[in-house]
């Protein structure tokens, strides 16, 4: 595809919402969490790891979940664990650290690292000499290949200047920063004081100590955001000039964040002002000269995540898009996700449970999922749709010794309506390619091929946010 296959037609896009705005899932994977069942445990797990068609020579990611932070974002509904009690560290290290030996002890072969991330929670919740114990006990395990993508997520509230130039030294090359709004009143009501110049005093000190990439986290639909107020912080964004953003919108789901019930509805903007303020945004990304890699995220043109698009090397998996997925990926800690060639599988999601679990059987597996063939394909053409705007029927062929038309005769047909709508184009042999009216609504895209989704919406739960 041609670069300005990338664009992306707004003006369409708000003309056809009111039938696409639905609920739908993500896709960081397939089948999708809610699919996963706990008959898949540490046993399996340990089989799957020890699978005789791993190679040394496959690329690996890793994934370290820290799951404390010192204060609650009154907005947030990740898995976190809200202490001033850092004794709790050494333990928590602990535990890493036997987890880590299990799985490197029921891998087959050694295995080399060409990703590492750390996410949470609050990673710099742990001191500078704790981050370098985390670091040596990973990449002991799993050494990291020359060149690997090295990144961590921050909270700029308690990040100092040691935790830099130790993640520094560490080789870590790329930092991702929470920041969700400058706004002085919607900082204070999502309890979350974070003043500019603290997060540009960070992006000076990360650029500083070499790092290649800086990303800043946006939410919108916050309590008391407004165009206007949005506007504000885009301007103090752009000062900032970070390389990626991620746009997120809020979820208020109070069900699982109860603390979210403290927003008042009134103070939360209105459906229709939400959407002007992504649309506004997303304006003023490309106009600045970011690029929409896909579903949040954007990127300066010459960053590898915009190049990667072009080139159709950007991969999808539990931490977002990146270009240096490995072919299998490990996750440590407590609701860690592993995504292995045919598996999934998750961590006991609270701490205790999982400090538990790993000291009695080395593997705190609570749940996870062994993928048929059919799983496999509807893997391979949906990541296609989200990361490559694109399917080719030849290589689905290659990989699968199928025609993509006759596996999917259905779906595409189901495709019919967008495709008259103009978000895609279909050929006789099935190839599509998302058009740039399209690509804001990929996940539409991609839900007819998704054969569990029709029976979770008839159970009534709701699973999955809007998919704009
Ligand atoms: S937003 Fe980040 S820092 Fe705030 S409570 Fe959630 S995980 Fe912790």
């Amino acid at each position: 595809m041609k670069a300005d296959a990338y664009a992306l037609d707004l003006d369409r896009l708000l003309e056809l919402l009111p039938r696409y705005a639905t609920e739908g899932p993500r896709y960081t994977s397939y089948p999708t969490a809610p699919v996963w069942k706990d008959d898949y445990g540490p046993a399996e797990f340990s089989a799957d790891l020890g699978h005789e068609d791993v190679e040394s020579s496959d690329g690996l990611s890793l994934y370290a979940h820290v799951p404390f932070c010192e204060s609650l974002c009154h907005f947030c509904a990740c898995n976190r664990v809200i202490t001033r009690d850092h004794g709790r560290a050494g333990a928590y290290l602990d535990t890493i650290e036997r987890e880590v030996e299990a799985v490197r002890h029921a891998v087959r072969v050694p295995r080399v690292a060409t990703q590492l991330h750390w996410g949470g929670g609050t990673p710099t919740w742990l001191a500078p000499e704790e981050m370098r114990r985390l670091f040596r006990v990973l990449t002991q395990a799993f050494p990291l290949r020359e060149g690997a993508e090295v990144s961590i997520e921050v909270d700029p509230r308690v990040t100092t200047d040691d935790h830099v130039a130790v993640l520094a030294e560490c080789g870590f090359n790329r930092i991702s920063m929470g920041v969700q709004d400058f706004d002085p009143s919607v900082q204070e009501a999502i309890r979350r004081i974070q003043p500019a110049d603290q997060t540009g005093r960070l992006v000076e000190q990360a650029r500083k100590a070499g790092f290649e990439s800086v990303n800043f986290d946006l939410i919108y639909g916050l309590p008391y955001q407004t165009v206007e107020s949005f506007g504000r912080t885009l301007d103090t964004l752009f000062e900032l000039a970070p390389d990626r953003i991620a746009l997120y919108s809020y979820a208020h789901v109070t069900w699982v964040a109860k603390q979210q019930r403290g927003f008042e509805r009134g103070d939360l903007p209105e459906a229709a002002t939400k959407l002007e303020i992504m649309l506004t945004a997303i304006r003023r990304f490309l106009e600045q000269g970011y690029v929409f890699v896909g579903l949040d995220h954007f990127a300066r043109p010459d960053d590898e995540l915009a190049t990667a698009l072009v080139r159709r090397t950007l991969r999808r998996n539990f931490m977002g898009h990146t270009t240096q997925a490995g072919v299998d990926l490990l996750g440590f800690g407590p609701s860690a996700i592993s995504e292995l060639r045919r598996s999934y599988a998750q961590n006991t999601r609270d701490v205790p449970g999982w400090q538990e679990a790993v000291e009695d059987r080395g593997l705190a597996t609570m749940r996870g999922h062994r993928l048929s063939r059919d799983d496999l394909e509807r893997r391979w053409v949906i990541s296609r749709i989200l990361c490559h705007s694109e399917l080719r029927a030849g290589e689905f062929e290659e990989a699968f010794g199928r025609s993509l038309r006759s596996t999917f005769a259905a779906e595409l047909a189901d495709l019919a309506e967008p495709a008259a709508d103009g978000l895609v184009e279909i050929d006789e042999d099935g190839s599509l390619r998302v058009t740039p009216a399209g690509r804001l609504l990929a996940r539409n895209l991609a839900m007819p091929f998704d054969a569990y989704l029709a029976a979770q919406r008839r159970s009534g739960e709701r699973m999955f946010s809007k998919t704009v």
